[in-house]
């Protein structure tokens, strides 16, 4: 059994995960979060009767093939009590006013599919059979680098929108397999292919909801971390890192406690983290001028809309609503295109919806004029332009929800600057630092930084989104452990 310790900076799922695979093989581990909360994106917030979740909504590949399964068995989060969505349709993808289902499984997401759009029955096919094989093969990433290239690192380095435009030639069927967007950011310039692939590929696998919300993931793996004999501890945030003699040697809380330990991880935005690490010469400036430039991806507008009672019934699905001249591929700043409509599950388990949650890309250009401003202090004008936002985006969810403006009783809304506010994500980007197929060396980041005991975990490397993230926290933790110590327990949850 290894020993030895680790400070885990953020109680995001990134930390989580890295504090449990950490813990279980016997390290001493400390996980230090910034606010009140643990959870980052998963945390979750009740008004009233209703449960918001902030970030998470929904995860894909939890049945026994699918490719979070065997992870999420690995963490104990299986005995959650997860709700698989609606198999015939658990996306449906509006544009204009036409209404296209996603359903689960690959054959049967191509059968319905080909039954819209029966000209394109190849590309359907190949569409399909193209993000099972890359799914298949996801845990070749925990082999040695030779075997994972194939599946991996060349896919990082192809366009996913080529992809699209190459396997599919009608533009309303691009438009519907591009439907359920706001997974990622769909940029036509920079997306890889792999990204698009592997988390497309999940949730045609199978789709699902959390009742209760994403805290009850991030307080399991609290859970057991504190069982493993670790420590969560929460308003402890970390203010600075001080280097001597080319490692970490202590990590500093609220410009106060200091701490120590052999290994420090980090799950913050990475440019974020180099900053804290000052006077050092083993970082540098170039490699802090690269990593501070890097891109991006857009945030998120969320309105969470708690509904009269009665007044609209759950859906076991998620809608996404596009107007007909949205460009999926290249969203703009300052209108709603596109809106995704998402039920949490009642806690009752009543036919009837409790609350609704509302998410539409939103850029940092257009909330960074009351970055300066702290939390709830943002003015009258911030104030008018998520009020705005709201309309507009149960405007267009009311092309399918047609009763939805009455069904409203309160809304609640958050913006990039919530998150970069309550997580301290760097320009409240919603899944971390733009991937670019252009340039993977320098976009897809390894764990690793010029200082040997402080490694990067989270949203910002490799994949994001909750699969992303776990893939990410085995890296991360293998760069301590070595894969051996850990993939071996991973791939023995399989089914
Ligand atoms: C609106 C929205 C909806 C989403 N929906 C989905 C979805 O439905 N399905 C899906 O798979 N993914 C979804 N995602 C993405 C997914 O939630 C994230 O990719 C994932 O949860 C990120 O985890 P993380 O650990 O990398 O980062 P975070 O959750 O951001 O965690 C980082 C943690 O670090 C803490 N921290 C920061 N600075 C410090 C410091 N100096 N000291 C101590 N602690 C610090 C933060 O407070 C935070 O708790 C969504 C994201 C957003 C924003």
């Amino acid at each position: 059994m290894p020993t030895g310790s680790a400070i885990i900076i953020g109680s995001g799922l990134g930390g989580l995960e890295c504090g449990y695979i950490l813990a279980r093989n016997g390290m001493d581990v400390t996980v230090l979060e910034q606010d009140s909360q643990i959870g980052g994106c998963l945390q979750t917030f009740v008004r009233g009767r209703a449960l918001f979740d902030t970030g998470f909504h929904y995860v894909g590949g939890l049945d026994p093939q699918g490719p979070l399964y065997p992870l999420f068995r690995y963490f104990g989060l299986m005995d959650l009590p997860w709700v698989q969505l609606d198999r015939e349709c658990f996306d449906e993808v509006v544009v204009g006013d036409e209404s296209f289902p996603f359903a689960s499984g690959h054959d049967l997401f191509a059968e319905r599919l080909i039954e819209r759009f029966p000209s394109e029955k190849d590309g359907i096919r190949r569409y399909t059979a193209f993000l099972k094989e890359v799914g298949d093969h996801i845990f070749d990433s925990f082999m040695p680098r030779d075997m994972s290239d194939f599946y991996t690192r060349s896919l990082f380095s192809r366009s996913a929108y080529d992809f699209l435009n190459e396997t599919v030639s009608d533009p309303l069927l691009r438009k519907v397999l591009s439907g359920t967007s706001l997974k990622m950011e769909l940029n036509a310039d920079t997306l890889p292919l792999y990204v698009f692939a592997q988390i497309n590929n999940s949730f045609i696998q199978s789709a699902w909801r959390l009742k209760g919300g994403g805290s009850l993931i991030a307080d399991s793996l609290a859970g057991s971390i504190k069982a493993m004999g670790g420590k969560v501890i929460t308003d402890a945030r970390v203010t600075s890192m001080r280097e001597r003699g080319g490692r970490i040697a202590e990590v500093v809380i609220n410009d106060g406690e200091v701490l120590t330990a052999d290994w420090v991880i980090s799950s913050m935005h990475p440019s974020a983290a180099l900053a804290l690490v000052e006077d050092t010469k083993c970082i540098r400036k170039i490699y802090r001028s690269r990593m501070s430039g890097l891109e991006n991806t857009f945030g998120m507008f969320t309105a969470n809309i708690r509904l009269k009672p009665g007044s609209m019934p759950y859906l076991n699905r998620n809608v996404y609503v596009h107007r007909e001249d949205a460009d999926l591929w290249r969203p703009g700043a300052g209108s709603v295109d596109s809106v995704l409509v998402n039920w949490a599950v009642p806690y009752d388990n009543s036919a009837d919806a409790i609350s609704i949650d509302l998410l539409s890309p939103m850029y940092w250009s257009e909330v960074e004029k009351w970055s300066g401003f702290p939390l709830r202090h943002r003015g009258e004008d911030y104030v008018e332009f998520k009020n705005a936002r709201t309309e507009a985006c149960i405007e267009l969810a009311s092309r399918r929800l047609p009763g939805l403006k009455d069904a409203v009783d309160r809304v609640y809304t958050s913006t990039p600057l919530s998150y970069s506010s309550y997580t301290k994500t760097v320009e409240g980007s919603a899944y971390g630092i733009r991937k670019d197929w252009r340039s993977p060396m320098t976009t897809v980041l390894t764990p690793k930084t010029p200082i040997p005991n402080l490694l990067l975990t989270g949203q910002s490397l490799n994949l994001h989104g909750i699969l992303g993230v776990s893939m990410t926290s085995v890296f991360t933790c293998a760069s301590v452990l070595g894969m051996d110590a850990i993939a071996p327990d991973i791939l023995a949850c399989r089914r």
